[in-house]
């Protein structure tokens, strides 16, 4: 029977516990054992409790629940060979030699790196004599699959990420909120949204509203003098009889110059330049928290079957797959090519090189 450990990582990401809820079943359906593993890369490190065999009313009723009711940590000590050589001792001993991984790129990078030291782990495990040879013949390889389970959809190689829809969802919730009040006073609000380094968000929650003006990390406004043409854009709107004014800036918004475009320093300027009466409203966590969309737990649980077909189908030379989305088809793809992709955007970010960053994260939206 083919041992599966699932775990969800990171930041915390509606449709998380519709993974683990359809790898426990698929994985059963398909004669595996599967094991929740609690707390992130954490519970891996302490093992015992922290690793259990699910049955399949475990699960029951998780469809529905936001976050991830097998808890999620950020974990030091997975960083560090140390940690991993526990976690390794700790997956032998359950008999585990698979993981299905949910989280952002750290996490995956994580298990990536976890896998490719696997031979050198079990080694070290069997001279310090913490395995046994048995162990050691048993489990030579470690397969690794990926979800990508964040909020902020800032991952490379797929169009939409497990927990995206729901949150974007929830802040348009919040911005039409905002609305009635801004309507009634005739007022500005200028809405910090999350989404890291990545401005899908704030973008999609843009067009989605009718927002005045976005600012997102990818591309950055132009204009040396960006504040005036801001203004310019809000007095248009508003000689159109609009009684209200919108901003969303990312929480990664950024000039051309790199400095960080804050909430605080919008409302100013329309304060003072437009005399508009301005409040900006930080989400914050809001945005993660709530219910999941039908289309989350529809895009985990399709992509957590076929996590399962792919650990089910992995050979020991194939390098670790990611399972995303592309064009409505579910892919499988190099997971550690979707990760350098995704860093290729801060890097892009990073020389100024603006119009790359924007055609590598989402190619529908560059110039
Ligand atoms: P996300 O997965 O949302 O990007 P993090 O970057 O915080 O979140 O990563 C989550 C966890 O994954 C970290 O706390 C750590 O345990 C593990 N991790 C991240 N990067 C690595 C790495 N390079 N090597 C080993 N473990 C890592």
């Amino acid at each position: 029977r083919k041992k599966i450990g699932v775990l969800t990582s990171g930041g915390d990401a509606p449709g998380m516990n519709a993974c683990v809820r359809a790898v426990v079943r698929y994985g059963i359906t398909k004669g595996c054992d599967i094991f929740a593993i609690y707390e992130g890369y954490q519970g891996l490190v302490d093992g015992g409790s922290f690793i259990k065999k699910m049955e399949w009313k475990d699960v029951r009723g998780w469809l529905a629940v936001g976050g991830t009711s097998i808890g999620t940590a950020r974990c030091m000590p997975f960083k560090t060979r140390e940690g991993r050589l526990q976690a390794a001792q700790n997956l032998i001993s359950n008999g585990i030699d698979a993981l299905i991984v949910c989280g952002g790129d750290g996490s995956l990078t994580g298990a990536d790196v976890f896998r490719s030291e696997w031979p050198g782990l079990l080694k070290e495990l069997k001279e310090n004599g913490r395995v046994s040879q048995e162990e050691c013949d048993k489990f030579q390889h470690l397969t690794i699959v990926g979800l990508v389970g964040s909020i902020d959809n800032d991952m490379s190689s797929t169009d939409i990420t497990i927990g995206a829809v729901t949150s974007l969802h929830r802040i348009c919730e919040s911005v039409d909120s905002i609305s009635s009040t801004a309507l009634s006073h005739s007022r500005a609000f200028v809405v910090e949204v999350m989404g890291r380094h990545c401005g899908w968000l704030a973008l999609m929650a843009g067009i989605a509203t009718g927002a005045d003006f976005v600012f997102i990390p990818e591309r950055p406004p132009s204009e040396d003098d960006w504040e005036q043409v801001m203004c310019d854009v809000a007095q248009r709107h508003r000689h159109l009889g609009k009684r209200k004014t919108v901003i969303i800036v990312a929480e990664g918004a950024i000039d051309k110059n790199l400095n960080a475009i804050k909430a605080d320093y919008i409302k100013d300027i329309l304060t003072d330049k437009l005399g508009l009466d301005t409040r900006v409203t930080t989400l914050g966590h809001t945005q993660r928290g709530g219910s999941p969309a039908a289309y989350d737990r529809i895009l985990a649980t399709i992509q957590s079957v076929e996590a399962v077909e792919a650990v089910l189908r992995a050979t020991p030379d194939s390098p670790s797959p990611l399972i995303g989305t592309s064009n409505n088809k579910i892919t499988c793809g190099p997971l550690m090519k979707a990760v350098e992709l995704t860093h290729a955007v801060a890097e892009a970010i990073s020389q100024k090189n603006f119009a790359r960053a924007m055609e590598l994260r989402d190619p529908q939206f560059a110039d």
